[in-house]
C-alpha cells in the first residue's frame, strides 16, 4: 500500500513553520511511502504577503528541497513540486513550468475576481456576495486551469466551501467539464484532508464529486496541505477510506512530471 503526501508547505510561504527535514520525519514516523513539497510559488508583490515566498528566493526553496532529499535518500523518496496559483503570474518565471528539476506542479485556485477567498480575513466578503456566483467565478476558473493541461495535479478541488457556504443551485455542469478535461490530459486531482481541520470540516472533494472522479477516469492523489510537521498525512486513513469506497484501487505518484499509478 503507497500512501503518498504531495501537498506540503515550508516556512518560506510566510505562514508555515518547521524545517523542511521535519516534515520528513514525520512522514516516515506516520508510515508514509513518499513526501513531496509544494511550497506556494510567488505571487506579485501586494498579493504574496505572508502567502508565497518572494521570486529571488524560488531558487532558494529549490536547492532546500533537493538538500533534504539528498539528507534522506535511502529512507523516503522526497519530491519536489509546488503549488502554483491560476490564473499564472509573471513572479512565476514560465521557464519553471517546464523545469525538468520539478516532479509535478499543483494547480490551485485562491482568488475569485482578485478576492482570496479561502483567507480567513477575507470571510465576510462571503456574505456581501451571492454564494452561487462565487462557486461558478471558481469552477469556471478551474475549467481553465484544467484546460490548461500544465499541471499535474490539481488542489484542495471544492475549496470554495472552506468556510462552510453552500451552494444553493447546482454545479455539477462545470464540474464535469473540468473532469472531462483533466481525464483528457491525465491530471490527477487531490484528495485533501485539510478540509478535515477548517470550518467545513469535510476532505477536498467531497464524496459526489469523488464519484464522479471515479466514473469519469480521474486519477487521484493524496495532500494534507501540511503547514507544520505533525500535519503530514493527516487523517489518510480517512482519505483512503473515501477513494476506495469510490471504487479507486490505485494513486497517483509523480516522478520527474512522469505520472505512475500505484496499489493504495
Ligand atoms: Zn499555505
Ligand atoms: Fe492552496
Ligand atoms: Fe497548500
Ligand atoms: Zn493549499
Amino acid at each position: 500500500m503507497a500512501l503518498v503526501d504531495y501537498h506540503v508547505h515550508t516556512p518560506l510561504c510566510g505562514h508555515a513553520h518547521g524545517e523542511p527535514a521535519a516534515y520528513v520525519e514525520h512522514a516516515i514516523a506516520v508510515g508514509l511511502s513518499e513526501i513531496g513539497f509544494s511550497d506556494h510559488a510567488p505571487l506579485p508583490a501586494g498579493m504574496r504577503e505572508g502567502i508565497t515566498m518572494l521570486p529571488e528566493e524560488t531558487e532558494r526553496y529549490i536547492a532546500m528541497i533537493e538538500r533534504v532529499r539528498d539528507e534522506h535518500r535511502g529512507r523516503i523518496p522526497v519530491r519536489l513540486g509546488f503549488e502554483v496559483d491560476y490564473p499564472l503570474h509573471d513572479t512565476f518565471d514560465r521557464r519553471y513550468l517546464d523545469d525538468p528539476r520539478i516532479d509535478y506542479l499543483i494547480g490551485s485556485c485562491h482568488f475569485v475576481d482578485g478576492w482570496a477567498f479561502d483567507h480567513p480575513d477575507g470571510v465576510a466578503e462571503y456574505n456581501r456576495r451571492d454564494v452561487d456566483e462565487v462557486y461558478a467565478a471558481y469552477y469556471d476558473t478551474l475549467i481553465e486551469l484544467a484546460n490548461e493541461g500544465r499541471f499535474h495535479i490539481v488542489g484542495h478541488f471544492d475549496l470554495v466551501k472552506k468556510f462552510g457556504h453552500r451552494a444553493t443551485r447546482d454545479h455539477h455542469d462545470r464540474i464535469r467539464r473540468v473532469l472531462m478535461a483533466l481525464a483528457r490530459c491525465g491530471t490527477a486531482v487531490e484528495i485533501s484532508t485539510a478540509g478535515l481541520r477548517k470550518p467545513v470540516g469535510e476532505i477536498y472533494p467531497a464524496p459526489d464529486i469523488v464519484a464522479l472522479l471515479f466514473e469519469m477516469n480521474v486519477p487521484v492523489t493524496l495532500g494534507s496541505d501540511a503547514h507544520a510537521p505533525e500535519e503530514v498525512g493527516y487523517e489518510f486513513a480517512r482519505a483512503r477510506e473515501l477513494i476506495r469506497g469510490a471504487g479507486y484501487r490505485r494513486i497517483a505518484r509523480f516522478e520527474k512530471r512522469v505520472r505512475r499509478d500505484v496499489p493504495i
